[in-house]
């Protein structure tokens, strides 16, 4: 394989999103002896080199403007077309992430590429990759290929792909964006505390539903879920009373979460719930009700009252990690 692969490196704040870094290492893996190379935007892109470097990429290329801090759909569209043209890429990798879910199509579009979207695998044909991604809400799974020419972009589900440290001391290309014609702007960027750990890339998530019955049936969640350095969750369920916001909302109109363990507390596990959390490595399920749904997809299921069980778990992983 001799491919140019291109991965946009996407930041949170000042963080790299750990997807980038698992499109780098997936990337790797495509451009074989070819090229690999990364894109950062935002005055912290600088920063971001030796972390990409370190993960396979042989260029950086580096657009350092504040402007780009947080994600402008017009903004981020034309740099981007602006490297794409520029580097001439046969494979474009970002994450599946909410930016890159608007801008993803706009580029294909706009270079009349093909686009696979929310690939969680990929297997190789010879030297041709296979992408995998989940259909009907994550009860099956599809292979596709790229049957036209023009590069192939795609998309990567956070926390499906292993990161592969594989240093190199990547060239950085810095550059100026062409001024663009915005047709939108940021009037105000209202933040929702969501906590601090990104729900989408979250390896360990303690979720709570309906189930919780007042939002301080959270509390013994969020110490749970700290305990453990993972994230909170919710049903819609949840949701809808008002116990937390929308923004912890799991399932099908909700986040897709892939965790390496899922908890799940007073929920029942409604079809829209589960297409969102089905592919979670180790589910546990926590439900008075023993004939509850959910109690189907887990892996490990107690029947009994959360607000008992909860904290003897986090009782008992305190004691594990102190
Ligand atoms: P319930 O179904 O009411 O379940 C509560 C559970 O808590 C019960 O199983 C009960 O036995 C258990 N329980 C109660 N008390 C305790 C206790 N003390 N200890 C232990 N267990 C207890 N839902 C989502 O989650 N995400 C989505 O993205 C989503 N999208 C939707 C899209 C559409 C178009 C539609 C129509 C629905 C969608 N829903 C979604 C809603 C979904 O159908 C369910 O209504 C919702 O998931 C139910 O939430 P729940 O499991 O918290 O509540």
């Amino acid at each position: 394989m001799n491919k140019k692969v291109l991965v946009f490196a996407e930041s949170k704040g000042s963080v790299l999103r750990q997807v980038s870094l698992e499109a780098l290492s997936l990337g790797k893996q495509i451009a074989g002896q070819g090229e690999l190379i990364a894109a950062a935007f935002g005055s912290g892109a600088d920063g971001y080199v030796e972390a990409l470097g370190q993960h396979g990429a042989n260029q950086v290329w580096t657009l350092s403007d504040d402007r780009y801090n947080r994600y402008h759909s017009d903004l981020y569209f034309h740099a981007f077309v602006q490297v794409i043209q520029e580097t001439n890429p046969d494979v474009i990798i970002v994450g599946h992430t909410a930016n890159m879910k608007d801008v993803a199509p706009r580029i294909a579009s706009r270079f009349g590429y093909g686009l696979i979207t929310d690939c969680t695998g990929v297997e190789f044909e010879g030297e041709e990759p296979i992408y995998i991604r989940p259909i009907y809400a994550g009860k099956a799974f599809e292979k596709k290929r790229f049957t036209s020419s023009g590069a192939m972009f795609i998309t990567i589900r956070p926390n499906n792909f292993k990161v592969e440290p594989s240093p190199t001391l990547p060239a950085t290309v810095p550059f100026q964006a062409e001024p663009v014609d915005l047709q939108t702007v940021i009037r105000e960027i209202v933040l929702k505390s969501t906590g601090a750990i990104d729900l989408a890339e979250a390896k360990i998530v303690v979720s709570g539903g309906r189930g919780v019955k007042h939002p301080d049936g959270f509390e013994p969640l969020q110490e749970l879920a700290s305990v453990l350095g993972g994230a909170v969750g919710a049903s819609r369920g949840a949701c809808d009373e008002g116990y937390c916001d929308y923004g912890l909302q799991i399932g099908q109109t909700g986040k897709v979460v892939t965790p390496d363990l899922y908890i799940a507390c007073g929920i029942s596990g409604a079809i829209q719930h589960v297409a969102g959390m089905s592919n979670s490595k180790v589910i546990v399920a926590i439900n008075k009700d023993p004939e509850a749904p959910i109690f189907q997809i887990a892996d490990y299921g107690i029947v009994g009252d959360l607000f008992e069980i909860v904290p003897l778990l986090t009782a008992e992983f305190k004691k594990k990690i102190a």
